[in-house]
């Protein structure tokens, strides 16, 4: 099949007028003018006219489990009494509900344009009974704040309901919430499996009083849990965090100049709160880690500023995700770089799209078969609506509707405009 449009947007290059993508199965075949392609091809001709096609989007940390929690929790006062409301919404849903809320939020997710999700459950052994319509990393979020001796068991029970999944990986939930056994082991097992790993990190204010100052309502409230506080009053949730993973380092060792330092296998979410130390300890840190940013879930919370500048002079790789439904309105990460873009008005639009394609695509180590336009890549694409005007990324993040047109592993799917309606 060769599939010509009228920009191929191909994050590996400049911008293709009158373009076109030659498919074979699954993958992409060729790719470059619509003349040679037709020239060097042979195949079905299916001309897409004054559209954009560009590689489908990659959602790099999403929480599908709560779909349905969508406009059900207001802002509220503080972090802990956010959990707190999230685990009264909780205490009411079933495994059927939470059956439906992923349904709901992989049909919302692909119609807006995202062909990968790396998304977060906390019901590993619901995998099984999803038939997931879109390429997915599942990650079993592990929390054992009420069981710290259970650990081990926690992890192996996760794993034992993953192993149905094609592509999956840990998520020890976030420091006030999983043992630093916890998140040793899962460490052991990324080794041993080759897995990715996720988790929460520095996200909010609170996050930061109760880690280095033994204080704030988070404190107060996991103190009142019953769970063991000694691990607050001296660190940051980032030193605290390297400490765990053992990658702290010493903090005599002279500033590493190279650039390219291997990449853990963590993808690490938030990082809103870091202090000079924490920065001084990443520049000295000879490895680095990916980082999602989920600007609208960031907007929601009310935040400290994401240190998006710092990060990426650093060498961070930065994907933005949409976080779920409980502290979002949509699953569409078009409105996520749309946010993006107010924050951070001055970055290029090229380099904000790349955040859903190329670099999470290197988060889940696929960056040569996903997240962008290549022979070779795996045949994910979507097309939309181009008006030639001159600059396709500006256009493209603009875009504002449901997504009409996919190609997911090699085949066509179009949403009905009726779906296109459903989710505003
Ligand atoms: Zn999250």
């Amino acid at each position: 099949m060769i599939i010509r449009a009228r920009t191929v947007v191909t994050m590996d290059g400049a911008p293709i007028e009158n373009g076109a993508v030659a498919v074979s199965k699954n993958q992409i075949a060729d790719v470059g003018k619509f003349d040679e392609i037709r020239a060097r091809n042979a195949g079905e001709i299916v001309d897409l006219g004054e559209q954009a096609l560009l590689p489908g989007l990659i959602n790099a940390h999403c929480h599908l489990d709560y779909t349905c929690l969508r406009g059900k929790i207001p802002p509220q006062k503080s972090f802990a009494d956010w959990i707190r409301a999230i685990n009264t919404e909780k205490a009411n849903l079933s495994p059927k509900d939470y059956l439906a809320s992923i349904d709901d939020g992989f049909a919302e997710a692909k119609r807006f344009g995202t062909t990968t999700i790396a998304n977060l459950t906390a019901f590993p052994e619901l995998i099984p009974k999803i038939s997931a319509p879109i390429r997915t990393w599942w990650f079993a979020e592990l929390i054992d704040v009420r069981a710290p001796d259970r650990a081990g068991e926690i992890v192996e029970l996760a794993i034992e309901s993953l192993k149905s999944a094609h592509n999956w990986g840990l998520t020890p939930h976030a420091l006030f919430t999983a043992s630093k056994k916890l998140y040793r082991r899962c460490e052991e097992i990324a080794r041993r499996n080759d897995i990715l790993l996720t988790t929460h990190l520095a996200e909010s204010q609170e996050e930061m009083e109760m880690f280095h100052d033994a204080s704030g309502p988070l404190y107060e409230f996991l103190k009142s849990t019953g769970r063991p506080m000694n691990d607050c009053g001296s660190k940051t949730p980032l030193a605290r965090f390297l400490d765990l993973i053992g990658r702290g380092g010493s903090p005599n060792r002279p500033r590493a100049i190279e650039v390219n330092r291997p990449y853990l296998p963590w993808i690490v979410a938030h990082l809103n709160e870091l202090i000079e130390s924490d920065f001084d300890s990443l520049e000295r840190s000879e490895t680095r880690f990916h980082v999602v940013h989920s600007p609208r879930s960031h907007d929601y919370f009310k935040h400290s500023r994401f240190p998006f500048e710092k990060l990426r002079a650093l060498g961070f790789n930065i994907c933005l995700g949409t976080d779920s439904l409980a502290s979002n309105e949509n699953l569409s990460l078009f409105a996520e770089m749309r946010a993006f873009q107010k924050e951070f008005p001055g970055v290029p639009p090229e380099e904000v799209l790349q955040m859903v394609t190329v670099n999470p695509a290197r988060a889940l180590r696929q960056e040569n078969a996903l997240g962008r336009i290549r022979r070779g890549c795996r045949a994910d694409l979507i097309s939309i609506p181009c008006s030639g005007t001159d600059d396709v990324f500006a256009e493209i993040i603009a875009f504002e509707e449901a997504v009409d047109w996919i190609l997911l592993n090699g085949k066509e799917k179009r949403n009905t405009p009726h779906a296109a309606k459903l989710s505003k």
